[in-house]
């Protein structure tokens, strides 16, 4: 087997990909799936657990009806038909995070079935078939000490049971085909938009960082004209851009495994945020291997059609329209609402436009000074120290005259620091611009008395000679005067207005 891996163009030439993605979203409610434990993230390991989430033999659950509102909801969103009737079904397994030995699942009678999500790639709408959306639960953690925190090299294993049981929702796309080269970026468009999706309703702070959003991605290649090939699974990629990249990986590799004449093989991977690339996890259990049978401890799901047409006419506007309708409300051009979208700046500047400023002043902060900012300090844009709240009161005394692009950039870096708000930080470090003419006066008196040679050229007509004096009243004024009215004194004091 060749060990160099081929070129990504000479891959997608040759070879049509087929990718899938399963997607877990941990929900926000406030108690478990099955009991009444809180769900708050962190805390103390196993102080969130109960008989019933510990898994004790005569417990009993009972179904989290917020938990069920906001899947059918999250189906709605996804053009999904609504199951009049299902059930939990058991999926059993033997894992130390899960103390049942199974986990309460949905199988053959999903809750959502057959939507679709619309995604933009490039400027083209992509419709990526969701095959079903059903509720289950999460897992407790295995945490592994002593070696480098994977089971391999650890000395002990400790077990976290505060997760168990959180009801996570699990959204299964169709296979998704004919996108050729652009798979690894339709794959990353589809997750971004889904997690703008489901926090649109609400339901879930879909944070891929804290593991309320997992992905897992499904990968396989085939010649043109031949059935599709065998897929691998890599678990449990942890960012939009690893997303992408597990992608792509995945595709390369297997196109060196099929050009060497191999096979691949169907089995989980891992992907490796470090190096960008995925190795072999375990072989892929079938559904068989589950034994999933109804679970018996609860009774079947029946939603009110009406209580589901309810739901489904009060779903909020959804990402892609909502965006399109500030980018017209903003007056923007494709292009410029797409620097909006890649800094992720959109909530932050419509909240600001809430605030009283208008869209370009808003833009122009989120995507000048603080963006230069976020990508300092390396965090996203909303974590950057400002609130759009604080940007429209700075813009604010921009327009009051209060302060000019100078000065606003320093107290937004007081801001940024946490000093405080707009107005406190102008105030507090005397930044104020100097309106009050007669100081003003004194000061450029003061520049002509110092500059005569300049001040005589002035005088004789070069009027452009007159920027050394307005530079010099700036200087002595720390920049807290207006220069368009620096200079319209200096030229009225020489008589040459
Ligand atoms: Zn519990």
């Amino acid at each position: 087997m060749t060990t160099t891996l081929p070129a990504y163009d000479d891959v997608v030439a040759r070879y049509e990909p087929v990718i899938g993605l399963e997607t877990h979203v941990e929900l926000g409610t406030n108690t478990k799936m099955f009991c009444a434990c809180p769900t708050d993230f962190g805390g103390e390991p196993n102080t969130r657990v109960c008989p019933v989430c510990l898994g004790l033999p005569g417990s009993l659950p009972v179904a989290n009806k917020a938990a069920i509102e906001a899947t059918i909801r999250i189906g709605l969103a996804l053009n999904c038909s609504i199951a009049s009737w299902c059930r939990f079904a058991r999926k059993n397994y033997f894992y130390p995070d899960m103390p049942k030995n199974f986990q309460i699942s949905q199988y053959d009678e999903p809750l959502c079935v057959d939507g679709y999500l619309d995604v933009e790639v490039n400027g083209e709408l992509v419709r990526i078939g969701i095959e079903r959306v059903h509720l289950e639960e999460d897992t407790g953690k295995t945490l592994h000490v002593g070696g480098s925190g994977r089971i391999h090299g650890a000395t002990e294993s400790l077990v976290d049971y505060n997760r168990a049981g959180i009801p996570l929702v699990e959204i299964v796309t169709k296979p998704v085909a004919g996108t050729g080269a652009l798979a690894p970026e339709v794959a990353r468009a589809y997750v971004t938009e889904l997690r703008d999706v489901i926090r649109s309703l609400g339901v879930s702070d879909v944070r891929m960082e804290e593991g309320s959003l997992r992905c897992d991605v499904n990968t396989s290649l085939s010649r043109p004209g031949e059935e599709w090939g065998t897929r691998t699974e890599t678990k449990n990629v942890n960012s939009l851009r690893s997303v992408e990249r597990a992608v792509r990986s995945e595709m390369l590799r297997q196109a060196m495994v099929l050009d060497s004449g191999g096979r691949i093989v169907q089995e989980t991977r891992h992907f490796h945020e470090d190096t960008g690339d995925t190795t072999s996890g375990r072989s892929k259990e079938t559904a068989t291997d589950y034994r999933y049978f109804p679970e018996p401890d609860l009774v079947p799901l029946a939603p009110d059609a009406d209580w589901v047409a309810e739901l489904k006419a009060a779903l909020p506007e959804l990402p892609r329209l909502h965006r399109r309708r500030l980018q017209q409300e903003w007056g923007l051009s494709d292009h410029d609402m797409q620097s909006v979208l890649n800094a992720g700046a959109v909530e932050l500047i419509e909240a600001t436009v809430a605030a009283g400023t208008t869209p370009a002043a808003a833009r122009k902060w989120w995507l000048g000074e603080l963006s230069r900012r976020a990508n300092e300090a390396g965090v996203e844009l909303a974590d950057v120290g400002a609130t759009p709240v604080q940007v429209a009161e700075l813009q604010g005394l921009v327009d009051a005259g209060k302060l000019n692009d100078k000065l606003a950039r320093v107290v937004l870096e007081g801001v940024v620091a946490g000093e405080g708000t707009p107005t406190e930080i102008m105030t507090n470090r005397n930044l104020e611009v100097v309106s009050d003419t007669g100081a003003l006066t004194a000061a450029v008196d003061e520049a002509i008395a110092a500059n005569p040679d300049i001040a005589e050229k002035v005088r004789s007509g070069k009027v452009a000679a007159a920027g050394a004096l307005v530079g010099a009243v700036m200087k002595t004024t720390r920049g807290q005067a207006d220069a368009k009215t620096v200079r319209e004194l200096v030229l009225e004091r020489l008589g040459v207005s």
